[in-house]
């Protein structure tokens, strides 16, 4: 596996394989890898002939210093998990690789999907995911690029880059990993007790419940539910669940003229902020 944290050296190694006429895949992440990154490198190595994945953990794209700092970081696992999966390469960059002293973040306009959810919680998140991504995605130039739909709203977001910035990149959506109690993978639940990642299994719980109430309660009925389950348990403290229209992110006020509906969580437990999502039809 070609291992580099250095722009040069990468793009390097890149122009050997595309002079070779290999096709590229591309799978971003943060690094402190479980098995839902590895199934964006396990699609992306079925589909292309040679992955690439980065490990940054993006510090404009954090709003919350805290969070910032207390990201988990272990990169000799992540390489470790990275070569059991065959791998090709893997680009771990510095901060001062990838910005300029005192760089902030591209401020975009993606139609609007920035300022709600996810955005409105966590203002100028998406100016620093579509910065580091427009970054990434002109330095390795991928064929497809893979990202999960746990970040189903950052999914959109890269979507909307690709074509503001023109990238010939095909950015791909891929299914979310979940524990065996319904959990989503994620970096973030390694910072949990054992006894609250059993009991998160209810997250996901609630938007099966949604998605099996969708066609029998109305929406207030729906949100009103849900907002005392978690309101019931005092280990869960609720930031938001809202149904959106899956394509523009809008909230959904009535079931007529609905195309593709989806149902957001977003919960502190324990001081760590967990997402989730499900399809409801
Ligand atoms: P992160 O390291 O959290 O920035 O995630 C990197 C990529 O992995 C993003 O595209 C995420 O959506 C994706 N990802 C993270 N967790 C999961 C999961 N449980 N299932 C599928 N994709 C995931």
């Amino acid at each position: 596996m070609f291992i580099t944290s250095s722009k040069a050296e990468l793009k390097a190694y890149l122009t050997t394989q595309k002079n070779n006429e290999k096709t590229i895949g591309f799978v971003a992440t943060m690094g402190a890898l479980h098995n839902g990154h590895m199934a964006l490198v396990e699609q992306s190595k079925e589909e292309t002939d040679i992955t690439v994945c980065s490990i940054f953990v993006n510090p404009t794209q954090f709003n919350n210093p805290s969070d910032l700092e207390k990201y988990p970081r272990n990169l000799k696992k992540d390489i470790d998990l990275l070569d059991l999966h065959h791998c090709d390469a893997v680009f771990t960059p510095s901060p001062e690789e990838m910005y300029t002293q005192g760089e902030k973040a591209k401020e975009y306009d993606f139609g609007g999907i920035e300022i709600l959810m996810e955005g409105k919680f966590r203002p100028g998140h998406f100016n620093g995911v579509g910065t580091i991504i427009n970054k990434l995605f002109r330095l390795i130039e991928p064929d497809k690029a893979y990202f999960g739909k746990k970040d189903y709203q950052q999914l959109l977001v890269i979507q909307k880059l690709a074509e503001i910035e023109n990238l010939p990149t095909e950015v791909i959506g891929c299914e979310i990993q979940r524990e065996k109690n319904g959990l989503a993978m994620s970096s973030r639940n390694e910072r949990l007790s054992e006894e609250a990642k059993e009991k998160c299994g209810f997250i996901y719980q609630q938007l099966l419940w949604a998605r099996d109430q969708f066609t029998e309660l109305s929406l207030p009925e729906i949100h009103e539910k849900i907002n005392k389950a978690f309101s019931d348990r005092p280990l869960f403290d609720l930031e938001y669940f809202a149904i959106v229209d899956a394509d523009s992110m809008q909230p959904i006020t009535e079931k007529i003229n609905i195309n593709h509906v989806r149902a957001f969580i977003a919960v502190h437990v324990e001081g760590v902020r967990l997402i989730d999502n499900e399809a409801l039809n």
